[in-house]
């Protein structure tokens, strides 16, 4: 099983897919640091970070993430990405309906190309931004159903449904039965 360490401790990786544009770095920041800074700028390589939560059965999970830094425009190079992911978080904006389609474009892509038992996640980010919506909530829902997929809408810039979000994905591992 990917990235799982014992019962109690789990390292997992996980990465981040979606347009660019759509507030992935955003997302990763505001989980792990606490910030939203919206004049951040385009990071040169890859990011990585880590964030560490605890489930209410004392069951810790690190996340070990892993934030492009514009690849999402070179395709060819994803699946050197997603190798060995148990998790993915396809996001999309929710003012942009571009970013739905190229988020459907990834969740095909992890389909035939992913782990089999990857927990994948789409997440309309940019909640905040409602009066702009052009992406409903129920095609992202029905959507989702179909797929098999976790969905959440978030904001980065606000917070809501940050911290909701990986303890959703958390409590959706498969687990090493002790
Ligand atoms: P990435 O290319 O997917 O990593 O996107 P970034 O995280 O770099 O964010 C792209 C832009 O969207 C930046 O200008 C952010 O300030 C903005 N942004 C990110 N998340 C949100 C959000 O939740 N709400 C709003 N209003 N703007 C956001
Ligand atoms: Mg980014």
């Amino acid at each position: 099983n990917s990235g799982v360490a014992d019962s109690k401790n789990l390292r997992v990786k996980l990465v981040l897919l979606g347009d660019s544009g759509v507030g992935k770095s955003c997302i990763v920041l505001r989980f792990v640091r606490g910030q939203f800074d919206p004049t951040s700028k385009v990071t040169v390589g890859a990011s990585f970070l880590s964030q560490t939560i605890a489930l209410q059965d004392s069951t810790t999970i690190k996340f070990e993430i892993w934030d492009t830094a514009g690849q999402e425009r070179y395709a060819a190079l994803a699946p050197l990405y997603y190798r060995g992911a148990a998790v993915a978080v396809v996001v999309y904006d929710i003012t942009s309906p571009d970013s739905f389609n190229k988020a459907q474009y990834w969740v095909k892509e992890l389909q035939k190309h992913g782990s089999p038992d990857i927990v994948m996640a789409l997440v309309g980010n940019k909640a905040d931004l409602q009066n702009n919506r052009e992406v409903p909530v129920q095609d992202a829902v029905e959507y989702a159903e179909k797929n098999g997929m976790f969905f959440i809408e978030t904001s980065a810039k606000t917070a809501d449904n940050i911290n909701e979000l990986f303890e959703e994905i958390a409590k959706r591992l498969p687990r090493v039965s002790s």
